[in-house]
């Protein structure tokens, strides 16, 4: 995207060619209404926009290329969960040489004159001649390079959602479940609008709730038991008070299962683990504990976010949710291979893509 011989290239010249400029300059929802008949229906393609943190009144119409992926073309569940993709990346790594230090932050990257010279992490210095920051390019810029003016740079665009999490233990089975399970609100653009405006959980909020246990019995839970992954969206953090919103949010959860369950979930609930945007920025280095960086909610959003490389410094490249193509778990793997490609390109060398496909 941000290399101009990309957009002389005959595969970008012909995709460009069949853009319909409407999903372009017309939001979500707008291209959803004019779709599908039914509101309900409406809705449900609307919550789309969600998979990366943004607001389907605000964001292009182009992102209904995410539900196209997901009916059209079908999706795939990695067994064991989310967790085994990353277990998958980390014995791969493993198998291709590369040494890991876990806790063990790094303090600073190291650099001269424009050219990067490695990183400073505990009380060592690793020499490199190629960095590449993964994590949040706001984090990057202000603490391991402390580049003020460049970090102010990037707040200037809108950060995505956060989420409140609410991970519990279910001492029942509920059949009428499945593993993707949407309660929605009653006024979807009201949501958003807290969410986005007035930077405020809705107190109807969608519940979204996951159990792997449906995927896979007998592995994730014990008998008779269920493990709840029950999550709404949430504002970035602008300095509310976490607690006191979580403990409203999860009264409103339950009443709404109660009654579209027609149970009495609370003193079924055995065990119990949070999320909120704070935890997610101390865990992750997140800035504001967005999940998905920058949010897509203006047709320029795409083209905004940071290139995967430094125009500055020499050597040092990123990758990530919050530079391009953007935050989710495939948009994050697609930007760690735009690195690879760049650092390939410049260092004149080959990386094997066919073991990261
Ligand atoms: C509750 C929740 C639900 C989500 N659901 C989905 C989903 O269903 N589908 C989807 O595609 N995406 C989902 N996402 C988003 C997805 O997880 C992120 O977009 C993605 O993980 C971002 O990847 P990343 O590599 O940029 O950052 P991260 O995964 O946050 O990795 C950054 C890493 O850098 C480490 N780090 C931070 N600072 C330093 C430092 N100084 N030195 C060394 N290491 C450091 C952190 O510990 C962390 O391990 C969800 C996120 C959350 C929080």
């Amino acid at each position: 995207m941000h290399k101009r011989k990309t957009w002389l290239q005959w595969q970008v010249i012909r995709g460009l060619a069949s853009v319909k400029w409407r999903y372009l300059f017309k939001s979500m929802n707008s291209i959803n209404t004019h779709s599908f008949v039914k509101a309900h229906t409406v809705q449900l393609f609307n919550r789309y926009a969600t998979y990366n943190g943004s607001n389907p009144y605000k964001a292009p119409g182009m992102l209904t290329v995410i539900p196209h992926l997901e009916y059209n073309e079908g999706v795939f569940y990695p067994k064991g969960g989310m967790i085994s993709i990353v277990n998958a990346l980390y014995k791969l790594a493993l198998k291709k040489g590369v040494q890991f230090y876990f806790n063990t932050p790094v303090k600073r990257i190291i650099h001269h004159e424009g050219i990067v010279q490695g990183v400073e992490s505990g009380d060592e210095n690793h020499d490199a001649d190629t960095v590449v920051s993964n994590i949040d390019i706001y984090f990057t810029y202000k603490n391991l390079l402390g580049d003020e003016n460049s970090a102010q740079k990037i707040l200037k665009h809108e950060r995505s959602s956060s989420a409140l999490v609410f991970y519990w233990g279910i001492n029942k089975e509920f059949p009428q479940l499945h593993l993707h399970n949407i309660f929605f609100s009653k006024n979807y653009q009201s949501e958003f609008h807290h969410l986005f405006k007035f930077k405020k959980v809705y107190n109807d909020p969608t519940v979204y709730i996951n159990i792997t246990g449906k995927m896979e019995p007998g592995t994730q839970a014990p008998a008779g038991k269920e493990n709840w992954f029950v999550m709404v969206n949430a504002p970035a953090d602008a300095g509310q008070d976490w607690n006191v919103i979580k403990q409203q949010c999860r009264a409103s959860i339950i009443s709404k299962l109660n009654r579209l369950l027609q149970a009495d979930v609370e003193p079924l609930i055995e065990a119990e683990e949070t999320l909120d945007p704070l935890l997610i920025e101390a865990g992750t280095s997140s800035f504001m504990g967005s999940i998905y960086g920058n949010s897509s909610n203006s047709v320029m959003a795409a083209f905004l976010r940071h290139p995967n490389f430094s125009k500055t410094i020499k050597g040092l490249y990123f990758a990530g949710g919050s530079v391009h193509p953007g935050g989710g778990i495939p948009l994050c793997l697609k930007s760690a291979k735009i690195a690879c490609k760049l650092i390939e390109a410049d260092k004149k060398i080959k990386i094997n893509f066919s073991a990261m496909q």
